[in-house]
């Protein structure tokens, strides 16, 4: 049976592998098909292209945006956008450049509780244009600020802890409209987690395409849940794994194996989206 991994990060984002350790091990796993989703990013996906390529692998581009609705946090997935969309492009650098004073805040939050961490040490580790916590907390651990990843978050950076800094978060209906107008799908991401059930018949009203109905945290009564809910709703189906590599212990790759007719039911899609003309509105 052929099987998807559509939930993946590198280290173009908050990941530890790189696209070609992260493609080894989907060859080595057996996987059919691929989607690269780093946070506000689409930087990873030329390269992931070539070498899922070279690797016989299908590859779907895609990125996972931070959104909000009524101000609860959902993550929206975005399959086989247009990675050279101008507005596209223009929103994910946005996003980057407030990641990136997300950053600086925290530093200076850390330096007034006397934690001498430089905001140019996280940008020198992170060495992307997506840096978050885990970078920060990377970052700390490495100058001997920390001892682990774990202390890091316990004592400074998670929620409410002193240099918790709230990150931002678009509108939904936008990172749908987003993400559509860049000939994408949009998915909700791991629903389970962030407790979105209320927000899926207003984003079902947006147009939104699917919901990640498998993923690593969600346990097996969770899955079948969102399956009835994705039928419900018309929806499609996704899964995957969220593997970070090594950033939060064990690389997750391979937890979760996507039946790939839910891939075959995406292009369809997509390629039916892409022959109809633009309805305006
Ligand atoms: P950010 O998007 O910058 O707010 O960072 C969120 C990331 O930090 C997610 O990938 C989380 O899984 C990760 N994270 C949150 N808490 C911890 C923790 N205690 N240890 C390691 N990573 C964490
Ligand atoms: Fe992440
Ligand atoms: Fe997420
Ligand atoms: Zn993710």
């Amino acid at each position: 049976m052929k099987f998807a991994d559509l939930h993946l990060h590198t280290h173009f984002s908050d990941g530890t592998f790189s696209p070609e350790e992260l493609a080894g091990h989907a060859q080595r796993l057996g996987f059919a098909a691929l989607a690269l989703t780093d946070h506000d990013s689409v930087e990873g996906c030329t390269r992931m292209a070539e070498i899922c390529g070279a690797a016989g692998i299908e590859f779907i581009t895609g990125t996972e945006l931070t959104a909000e609705h009524n101000d609860t946090e959902l993550h929206l997935l975005g399959y086989f956008v247009d990675t050279q969309d101008e507005k596209l492009l223009a929103d994910l650098a946005r996003f980057q450049a407030v990641r990136q004073s997300r950053i600086r805040e925290m530093t200076a939050r850390l330096n007034e509780l006397n934690v001498p961490l430089e905001a140019e040490a996280v940008f020198a580790l992170a060495n992307c244009k997506s840096p978050g916590r885990p970078h920060v907390a990377r970052a700390l651990v490495k100058a001997g600020l920390c001892r682990s990843l774990d202390e890091a978050f316990e004592r400074f950076l998670k929620k409410n802890r002193p240099a918790w800094v709230p990150k931002a978060r678009m509108s939904a209906l936008e990172g749908v409209e987003l993400i559509h107008q860049a000939g994408g799908l949009a998915v909700m991401a791991h629903p389970g987690l962030n407790r979105t059930d209320d927000v899926i018949p207003v984003l079902v009203d947006a147009g939104l395409d699917g919901i990640e109905c498998f993923h690593t945290k969600h346990s097996t009564a969770t899955s079948a849940r969102y399956l009835e809910i994705a039928g419900k709703f018309h929806l499609l189906v996704t899964g995957g794994s969220d593997c970070h590599g090594f950033s939060k212990g064990k690389p997750l790759i391979g937890t979760v194996k996507l039946p790939y007719e839910h891939v075959e039911k995406l292009k369809s899609r997509v390629a039916s989206r892409r022959s109809k003309p633009e309805i305006p509105h």
